[in-house]
């Protein structure tokens, strides 16, 4: 995700105010919450698309603190190319 200065020195001073640990486990709560609306959506036929962009929203901002905290950020861009080709592979392209 590209972010601006701005933002990125947000995701730093969370991360500084709360800890690792905590933001590590925000990571998880987010991705549960992401989780619990994609099940609303497609099981009990939900429209609840708001709800959906606000989690992925929080997921994508909690992944960012993740790749800080671990300082993967530029690993895990470098692995995505092989990852699609993977993808790409598998659809017989
Ligand atoms: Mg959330």
């Amino acid at each position: 995700m590209n972010l601006t200065d701005e933002e990125q020195k947000i995701i730093q001073k969370a991360i500084k105010t709360w800890g690792n640990q905590a933001q590590l486990l925000m990571v998880l709560e987010e991705m549960s919450e992401l989780q619990k609306e994609i099940l609303k959506n497609i099981n009990r036929h939900q429209q609840n698309m708001e709800a959906i962009v606000d989690e992925t929203a929080d997921v994508l901002i909690m992944i960012e603190q993740l790749q800080h905290i671990y300082q993967i950020k530029d690993a895990v861009r470098a692995r995505i190319p092989q990852k699609l080709k993977k993808i790409q592979n598998r659809l017989g392209e």
